[in-house]
C-alpha cells in the first residue's frame, strides 16, 4: 500500500523567480526545474510496477528525514516486513553508462557527453543514513538505482543493483526471507512523524537577496518586466494594453516574499512612484491590511 504518495512539485515560486532573475541565476532556476520536474515523472514511472506488489508491502515516495548533518532524502522507499528497499530514482533521458569502476554515470544527450555522481553511491549513502536513522544498522536494507526513463538506452552492462522499472517486482520477490524482522508499524509512524518537507523559501533554497530579483510588471505577451500605467491601464512596449496586469505581478510577489506587503515595496516592485495609486491596488486586492497608515501592511490574497 502507498503510506505516502508522490508529491507534485510545487513549481509557481520557481517560475516566479525565473521569469525576474539576471543570468546566471535565472540558468540555474532554469535546470532546478527540470531536475523537479524530471524527478517527479522518475517516480510516477514506479507506480505501475508498484502496483505488483502484495498488498503487504509499505510504499513511500520522497521521505525527507533528518541526519547529523541535515536532511536526506529518499526517492522511494520499500517497507516489507523482512526487509526494506531504498529507490534512487533517475530519470535521465539519451544513451547512459554506468561505469562503477570510476564512481560515475555518463549521459550522451543530443551530441553531449555529461558525468554525473555514481548514484548506486548516492543509493548506499542514503542506506547509511536511513540505518543510522533507524537505530539498527543490522536491519536488511536494499540500496537500489532505478533506471527510469523508458526511452533511455544503456549502454554496457546494467550493473547489479540498478534496474530497469519493469524489473523491480521480480527483484523484490527474490528478498523475501523466512522471519519477519520489521515492525512495519512502529516504522510507519516514524517515518511519518520525521518527514520534514524542503524548504519552500525559493530564495533561501537558491541563497539570493530580495535585492536579486527583478522588479516591474510583467507582460503576459512578451515576458518584459517593464509595463507601465497609464492611468488605469498598463502599456508594454510590445504593443500589449492590460487593465489587471498588476495581479500576475503581485501574485510573484507572494510567491518570492511572502503575503505581507507595503506601499513602498509594492511601489518598488510595480515600479510606480504613485503612493495613492498603489494604495488604491493594494486595497483593492488583499484581503486585510494592520497597522496606521505610513506602517501599513497589507495582506496579498
Ligand atoms: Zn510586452
Amino acid at each position: 500500500m502507498i503510506v505516502k504518495p508522490p508529491e507534485p512539485p510545487f513549481l509557481d515560486a520557481w517560475r516566479a523567480l525565473h521569469a525576474r532573475a539576471h543570468m546566471p541565476l535565472s540558468d540555474e532556476v532554469d535546470q532546478m526545474i527540470s531536475r523537479m520536474v524530471s524527478g517527479f515523472q522518475g517516480e510516477q514511472s514506479l507506480a505501475y510496477p508498484l502496483s505488483l506488489l502484495p498488498s503487504d508491502f509499505d510504499i513511500y515516495y520522497g521521505l525527507r528525514l533528518p541526519s547529523i548533518e541535515s536532511f536526506f532524502q529518499i526517492d522511494c522507499l520499500i517497507v516489507h516486513e523482512n526487509f526494506l528497499a531504498i529507490l534512487e530514482v533517475k530519470n535521465h533521458r539519451g544513451t547512459l553508462l554506468f561505469d562503477t569502476a570510476r564512481a560515475q554515470l555518463l549521459r550522451e544527450w543530443e551530441g553531449k557527453t555529461e558525468t554525473f555522481p555514481d548514484p548506486v553511491l548516492q543509493a548506499r549513502r542514503q542506506r547509511m543514513q536511513l540505518l543510522e536513522f533507524l537505530g539498527d544498522p543490522s536491519l536488511p536494507c536494499e540500496a537500489l538505482v532505478i533506471a527510469a526513463n523508458r526511452k533511455a538506452r544503456i549502454a554496457g552492462d546494467l550493473p547489479p543493483d540498478v534496474l530497469r522499472p519493469d524489473m523491480i517486482p521480480f527483484y523484490i520477490d527474490s528478498l523475501m526471507y523466512d522471519s519477519p524482522l520489521i515492525d512495519k508499524t512502529f516504522l510507519r509512524k516514524k517515518l511519518l512523524q520525521a518527514h520534514c518537507p524542503a524548504e519552500t523559501d525559493v530564495l533561501k533554497r537558491m541563497g539570493v537577496n530580495a535585492a536579486d530579483v527583478l522588479p516591474g510588471v510583467r507582460c503576459k505577451d512578451c515576458g518584459r518586466l517593464s509595463m507601465q500605467r497609464v492611468r488605469t491601464v498598463w502599456h508594454c512596449v510590445c504593443g500589449a494594453r492590460e487593465k489587471r496586469a498588476h495581479l500576475s505581478t503581485l501574485e510573484d510577489y507572494r510567491l518570492l516574499f511572502g503575503e505581507r506587503i507595503t506601499n513602498r515595496q509594492a511601489r518598488w516592485f510595480l515600479q510606480m512612484q504613485d503612493s495613492r495609486a498603489v494604495h488604491h491596488i493594494l486595497k483593492k486586492n488583499t484581503v486585510r491590511s494592520e497597522g496606521p497608515n505610513k506602517k501599513k501592511v497589507y495582506f496579498l490574497r
